[in-house]
C-alpha cells in the first residue's frame, strides 16, 4: 500500500464534513479491517451518485485537489490525464478493491450497481440501461440548486442528451459563470467550486461557489414527458421501474435505454428542424414532443417523421 498524504483538507468547503458514514458495530469493525488499504476518510455512495462521483467526493474529502493523485493509491493505479466519467468504463479494479479503497460501509456490494460495463463496441451499461458510451460526458456539469440542497453530484448530469437535473429541472451548468472555464473531474477545489477561481492568499480554495449561480427552471406546459423519458435513464428513480411497459406492444419488447436514444434521436431531429443545430443537449421541448411521439406509436412517430421532413426540405437540408 502506496503511503497516504493528507494534502491541506479544504474544511471550509464543507464536503470533508458532510455526508459522514452512518455508524454501526458493522461499519466500526470493517473501519479498523481496511487501515492500511483505504482513504483515510471514507464514503458511502449517495442516491443518483455514480462511481466517478463518489471517486471524486472521496478524492475532495481526503484533501485531494488533483483525481489523478489519489488514482495512484489504488492498487495498479496508474497516472491518467484525462478523468471523468468515460474512464470507468471498463475500469480494471475489480469491486472489492474499489469498496476497501473508498471505504464503503458494506464492500463490493456498494460498488456493483454503479459501475459501468461495456456491453458492445461503444455502448455499455448506464445502470441497466443500454447507452453509448459518446453519452458521457467528458467535463462536469452541475445543479447548482441540488449542490445546494445535497452536497454531492449525480450520475444524471453526466448524461449529454439530458441538459438539467430531472428532479428539480434546473437547466445543468458546465462552465464558471465567472471565468467561463470548463467544469472539470481532474484538478479540483470541492464539488461545489469552480477549480479556475482560486483565492490568491490560499491557492486550496475555490473562490467562485457554483451554489450562489442558481440556473433556470425547465419552463414546460406539463412535465408528463419529460419525467416519461427521464425514468428511462435516471439511476436516481427505482431500479425496479419499467416505463416501457406503458408502451405499444411493439415497442415493449425493446429495452429502457434503448427506448431512450429512439426518443432523444427524434428531439434531435426536431431540434434541428427548429434550425437549433449542434446543441450538446436535446432541449426540453423537443425531448417532450419526441416523447410523445413515441407514447402515441406508430401515428405519433409518423406525423413527427413528417414535420421533421417538412422542415428540413424547407431549410434546404
Ligand atoms: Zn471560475
Amino acid at each position: 500500500m502506496k503511503k497516504i498524504v493528507i494534502q491541506n483538507p479544504n474544511l471550509n468547503h464543507g464536503e470533508l464534513a458532510g455526508h459522514p458514514i452512518e455508524l454501526s458495530p458493522e461499519s466500526a469493525l470493517r473501519r479498523q479491517e481496511l487501515i492500511g488499504k483505504r482513504l483515510a476518510v471514507q464514503v458511502s455512495p449517495l442516491p443518483g451518485e455514480g462511481l466517478p462521483d463518489l471517486f471524486l467526493r472521496a478524492v475532495i474529502r481526503n484533501g485531494y485537489q488533483l483525481s489523478s493523485t489519489a488514482w495512484r493509491l489504488l492498487p495498479g493505479g496508474t497516472y491518467r490525464s484525462v478523468f471523468a466519467h468515460r474512464n470507468f468504463v471498463d475500469l480494471h479494479f475489480d469491486d472489492q478493491t474499489m469498496a476497501d479503497f473508498l471505504g464503503t460501509p458494506t464492500g463490493a456490494a456498494d460498488v456493483e450497481p454503479l459501475r459501468y460495463s461495456r456491453l458492445s463496441n461503444g455502448v455499455f451499461s448506464f445502470f441497466g440501461a443500454a447507452t453509448k458510451i459518446s453519452n458521457l460526458a467528458a467535463h462536469r456539469r452541475v445543479s447548482p440548486r441540488f449542490l445546494a440542497q445535497s452536497g454531492y453530484q449525480k450520475a444524471i448530469w453526466s448524461f449529454l442528451p439530458i441538459g438539467f437535473d430531472p428532479a428539480n429541472r434546473e437547466y445543468l451548468l458546465d462552465r464558471c459563470p465567472v471565468c467561463n472555464v470548463e467544469l472539470m473531474f481532474g484538478p479540483t477545489l470541492g464539488l461545489c467550486f469552480c477549480h479556475g477561481c482560486v483565492d490568491p492568499n490560499d491557492p486550496t480554495k475555490g473562490i467562485v461557489d457554483l451554489r450562489e449561480h442558481p440556473q433556470e427552471l425547465v419552463d414546460l406546459e406539463s412535465y408528463e414527458n419529460l419525467d416519461f423519458a427521464c425514468s428511462l435513464i435516471d439511476p436516481a428513480l427505482d431500479a425496479k421501474r419499467d416505463a416501457t411497459r406503458s408502451l405499444h406492444p411493439d415497442l415493449r419488447i425493446v429495452e429502457r435505454g434503448q427506448i431512450f436514444e429512439f426518443i432523444a434521436i427524434i428531439g434531435r431531429l426536431l431540434d434541428e428542424a427548429d434550425g437549433n443545430r449542434g446543441l450538446t443537449s436535446v432541449s426540453p421541448s423537443s425531448l417532450h414532443n419526441a416523447t410523445a411521439a413515441v407514447r402515441d406509436w406508430p401515428s405519433g412517430v409518423m406525423e413527427v417523421g413528417d414535420k421533421i421532413s417538412r422542415c428540413l426540405e424547407a431549410s434546404g437540408l
